[in-house]
């Protein structure tokens, strides 16, 4: 029996190299839904290519345009746009794989339908579990479904670890998450007041979406995913490490009791971790190359306070911070960091003070301890508020 998938966000970075990665395999996996933000176009590409039962787009009238060009070209596609259509996609009967590929706090509800419609649930969309956290893996435990990691680091780690997770606590000393250091590893401290939205895109290791382009370059998205591997692993704060390596090479490494270290190697291609939890517990092609080991000159590991300059990433740390507070703060941390990366982009605020606006949040908001996704989505909101406070204050 072909295995039925909905892609959330299927026309960005994940989305377009899953539907690459199902693609390859008609014989294992068929497309019942996608769904997308505001690009018609490319939603229709992908609509005449995998015949969809449902696509969803987040807004009425983009909803309505794509309706009808759907029409035109004699699909049969359904186009959904109502308030729960993504949650509707996300659990329903006919679905055995959903790929949440959205960005931000906006993909939780439904990464949490198909928790509880008992999935498997394929997480590329960190924001969503650092918001959702406890909540979020109660939901997967009742719901029966199953949780595996998108993210590079941490199919790495789920791929270095053994296949029963009831041993984990019993031999992980640490996790050890590596990072590429981003566009401004070495870029002079004193001119990051002075980044572009351009600059702060351009990746040297990765192609993806902006958000998490902007995030790898302030190193926030090592914050996410230091809070993300917390609750995947179920480790504590403590056991969790960050080590430059530019190469992006090594994907991420658990170190075990008797200090052995296993790492994940690959080529920097998402279609890699994307096929593996596809397939997991078996393996299939997935298009990304094969790493040519004669052709690697060095892999290189360097400590975070890259030329003796801790100030460079100063996020980083908030992960700890917020992993030691209650359990709304990274609710509250993802939540300004959105509108930071947000307001950057429109070139409201300067790079460096996307740290400021961050801070300031989480200073002024009181994190409770949540306990469904309607406190969750309160706590969110009155962190944006706060945030959208911030910027107001020094946006030029
Ligand atoms: P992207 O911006 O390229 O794509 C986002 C997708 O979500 C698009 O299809 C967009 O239409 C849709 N979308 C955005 N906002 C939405 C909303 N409010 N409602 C409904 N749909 C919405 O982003 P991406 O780079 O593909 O990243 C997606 C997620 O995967 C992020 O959480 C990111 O951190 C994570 N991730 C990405 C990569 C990567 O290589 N791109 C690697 C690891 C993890
Ligand atoms: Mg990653």
């Amino acid at each position: 029996m072909k295995q039925r998938v909905t892609v959330l966000g299927s026309t960005g970075s994940i989305g377009t190299s899953t539907l690459d990665v199902v693609a390859r395999h008609p014989d294992r996996y068929e497309v019942f839904a996608l769904s997308a933000s505001t690009q018609v176009e490319l939603m229709l590409a992908q609509v005449v290519q995998f015949k969809p039962r449902y696509v969803v787009m987040a807004s009425e009238p983009h909803g309505r345009i794509l309706a009808e060009k759907i029409g035109i070209n004699g699909l049969e596609s359904s186009v959904l746009w109502s308030k729960d259509a993504l949650e509707i996609i996300a659990s329903h009967e006919s679905v055995d794989v959903v790929m949440a590929a959205i960005v931000g706090a906006a993909g939780l509800a439904p990464c949490l339908a198909a928790a509880r419609a008992g999935k498997r649930l394929l997480l590329a969309n960190k924001e969503a579990l650092v918001v959702g956290g406890d909540v979020f893996l109660r939901a997967v435990k009742k719901g029966g479904a199953t949780l595996l990691p998108i993210d590079s680091e941490h199919s790495a780690v789920f791929q270095s670890l053994p296949s029963d997770p009831a041993s984990w606590a019993h031999c992980i000393e640490k996790i050890i998450l590596t990072a590429s250091g981003g566009p401004f590893r070495t870029r002079d401290v004193g001119t990051l007041r002075d980044v572009t939205p351009e600059e702060a895109c351009a990746h040297p290791n990765w192609v993806m979406g902006q958000k998490i382009s902007v995030d790898s370059a302030t190193m926030m998205n090592k914050a996410l995913e230091v809070i993300e591997a917390r609750y995947l692993f179920g480790v504590s704060p403590e056991q969790l490490e960050v080590v430059i390596h530019p190469q992006s090479i090594i994907h991420s490494m658990v170190q075990f009791h008797d200090n052995s270290v296993v790492a994940q190697l690959g080529t920097p291609d998402m279609r890699g971790p994307i096929a593996y939890g596809l397939s997991w517990p078996e393996r299939i092609a997935s298009g990304a190359a094969a790493l040519d080991f004669s052709a690697i000159p060095a892999m290189t590991f360097e400590a975070l306070d890259v030329n003796g300059h801790p100030e460079r990433f100063p996020g980083l740390q908030l992960a700890w911070a917020a992993l030691r507070g209650p359990s709304g703060t990274c609710a509250v941390l993802n939540a300004a960091n959105e509108v930071a990366v947000a307001a950057f982009l429109g070139r409201r605020i300067r790079f460096d003070q996307i740290h400021r606006v961050n801070l300031e949040t989480l200073a002024t908001v009181t994190c409770s301890q949540p306990d469904c996704l309607e406190d969750l989505i309160a706590l969110d909101d009155v962190a944006r508020m706060a945030a959208n406070a911030v910027v107001g204050r020094i946006a030029r």
